[in-house]
């Protein structure tokens, strides 16, 4: 598959669309191709989970939640206006035969999520048979299918396709409703490729990395925090992969190449020997990557580089051992938050941060506090927590803004955190900073918190963690001098910073081409920053996506750099990149890239660079 042409568009050939629709065996190979965002190529099955019905299991309910549920009902079908319509925005990327088939269904699809008879009976069966909005749904849904069955007619082909349509919306309506999409992962068969419009990061924090082979969908961006777990699993993926739900069926096999971002269903036996290859070259060079475990990342004049690694959720502790990361550079804290109803106590959260601290040894771990808000949605904070709900929710109350406005979310945070910190190296850090006071204001809290708890007894490190800010937007770097008078360490989020300087959401898709850590106006805040900290000596180090790209390192290092922090399948490459560089040439090189203004001329300088022979190993 690597040794394919580049792909204009995702185009079926016509004939071959015909043989898809009449069920023909031996369809022809049909390629697509999305945003590469986790490498590895796998050739399995694919799981459509936008096919599968979600579970939800009947349910009645009292009379007084009559509105309650017509309220949710009202809610999933906007929703699902939403999605539909989405998907109608994509359909020109389609061929022309397949726009014209998809198009009045989307069509249909939209006027069955409206004023139809589906939803007015679904709501008069929530309030006259005392039912839950998904059990409503499924029974006027079938009532319907099964009234469309029952016509006279010769069209059966057509009444059976109506029908379906019918259950079809019902079974988004459901997936809505339960908010658990992907319930049905249990019954995903173990080395299959999930197939989805979408995944939401407390998606992926259910996937399991030993059974799911790849995952590919419709809808996301190649920084955004769905592709961040994916990578960080050490799971192959495509994301943003337009026309892929309306191609590939369950059972189809496919090749997926989460490095290139291509996936090709029904693959001819000349694509399966490519995949064939490209898995036993894998093999090989992960094999070669793995003996650098042992060695230092130390540059070709003796400079040691710090790699650590992010981590999501647990699951990825064995993959951070086996890469050898020194540390946790990044802990995001939202998984003890997400897929849950309630908000997890400081008993619990402390179980959980002492059991990865114990598991690092004296390497140290920097735990970040919540990072609630923008695409990061968490039903447990939902209830009671004030949720952005203005037209631009990355733009508000997010991380320690929120936190601030909740301090009791934030001291129950730094309370379970200190309790267990005697027990390794710990660092605590800030999110979405943006002006000094707030990291005084939670030093404050900080500080309370730690003396409340010594008149308790608990054990504390006689010295308090240090209490760090992440630089992650234009307005943190560019007062980077004042925050650093207040924090004690900084790092610097690539993806928010990149997401925020440029305007650009780094999970949307249809903007994904702009998304451009390389763009000077983002270079020049990372300079700004970085050089704040180093001027006061303090700790900076990297810990958005960028740290974890090996051709991005020379540039990092130029910059003064020498802390990096990434999924922890992207250490033994970054390693092996440092390990043959040079200091003065990549600060030679980083006073070159500064001095571009063309986002283009510093990608082409940066692969030059990157394409330089002489390996040590
Ligand atoms: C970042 O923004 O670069 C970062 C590391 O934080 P997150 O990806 O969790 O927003
Ligand atoms: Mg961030």
């Amino acid at each position: 598959m690597k040794t394919d042409p580049p792909q204009k568009s995702n185009d079926p050939k016509p004939a071959e669309a015909a043989r898809r629709r009449s069920g023909t065996a031996n369809p022809a190979e049909h390629r697509l191709t999305g945003i590469a965002v986790s490498p590895g190529i796998v050739i399995g099955q694919i799981y459509d989970t936008t096919e599968a019905p979600a579970e939800s299991p009947r349910r009645s309910i009292a009379a007084e939640l009559v509105e309650t549920e017509r309220t949710r009902l009202h809610d999933a079908a906007a929703l699902s206006r939403k999605q539909v319509s989405k998907l109608k925005t994509r359909l020109s990327v389609l061929p022309e035969e397949a726009q014209e088939e998809l198009e009045p269904l989307l069509d249909a699809y939209i006027l069955m999520l409206g004023n139809s008879r589906l939803l007015r009976g679904a709501r008069k069966r929530i309030g006259e048979e005392l039912l839950a909005a998904e059990t409503a749904v499924q029974d006027e849904a079938e009532a319907i299918a099964q009234a469309i069955l029952a016509a006279k007619g010769d069209d059966k082909a057509g009444l059976n396709r109506r029908a379906g349509e019918v259950r079809e919306i019902a079974r988004r309506l459901t997936r809505n409703l339960t908010a658990t999409p992907f319930r049905s992962l249990k019954g995903v068969p173990a080395g299959a490729i999930l197939v989805a419009d979408e995944l939401t990061p407390a998606d992926a924090a259910l996937l399991e990395p030993g059974r799911i082979a790849a995952v590919a969908t419709e809808e996301g961006g190649a920084d955004g925090h769905t592709a961040i777990m994916l990578r960080a699993l050490g799971i192959p993926a495509i994301l943003g992969c337009h026309g892929l739900t309306a191609a590939a069926k369950r059972g189809d096999h496919a090749v997926l190449d989460g490095g290139t971002g291509r996936i090709a269903l029904h693959p001819e036996p000349a694509t399966l020997a490519a995949a064939k290859e490209g898995l036993a070259a894998q093999a090989k060079e992960r094999a070669r990557l793995g003996k650098l475990r042992r060695l230092p990342a130390e540059t070709t004049d003796g400079q040691l580089v710090e790699l650590q690694a992010n981590l999501e959720i647990p699951a990825e502790l064995p993959l951070i051992h086996q890469a050898g990361a020194q540390g946790i550079g990044l802990l995001r804290t939202e998984f003890l938050f997400m897929n849950r109803e309630d908000l997890p106590n400081e008993e619990a959260q402390a179980e959980a941060y002492r059991a990865v601290i114990e598991a690092m040894g004296q390497d140290p771990v920097t735990i970040r506090v919540l990072d609630w808000g923008g695409e990061k949605d968490m039903e447990a904070l939902a209830a009671g927590v004030p949720v952005s709900t203005g037209p631009n929710p990355a733009l508000g109350l997010r991380g320690i803004r929120l936190l601030l406005k909740r301090p009791e979310l934030l001291e129950e945070q730094f309370a379970a955190i200190l309790r267990v910190a005697h027990l390794g190296q710990v660092r605590i850090l800030l999110p979405m900073v943006t002006v000094p006071a707030e990291v005084a204001q939670a030093r404050e809290i900080y500080e309370r918190v730690a003396r409340r708890l010594r008149r308790r007894g608990e054990t504390l490190p006689e010295k308090l963690p240090p209490l760090g800010a992440m630089i992650e937007t234009p307005g943190a770097a560019l007062a980077a001098d004042g925050i650093a008078l207040e924090a004690d360490f900084f790092a610097i989020g690539t993806n928010d910073l990149a997401m925020y300087t440029l305007a650009v959401d780094r999970a949307e898709i249809d903007v994904a081409h702009l998304y451009d850590p390389l763009h000077p106006a983002v270079l020049r805040l990372m300079q700004f920053a970085t050089e704040a900290a180093l001027r006061l000596r303090m700790p900076v180090s990297v810990c958005g996506e960028m740290a974890g790209n090996p051709k991005l390192v020379p540039l990092l290092l130029g910059l003064g750099l020498r802390s990096l922090s990434m999924n922890a399948g992207s250490i033994p490459k970054v390693k092996q990149a440092v390990r043959n560089l040079d200091i003065d040439d990549c600060a030679r090189f980083a006073r070159r890239v500064m001095e571009q203004s063309d986002p283009r001329r510093i990608a082409e300088l940066v692969e030059s660079f990157a394409a330089k022979p002489g390996d040590r190993g």
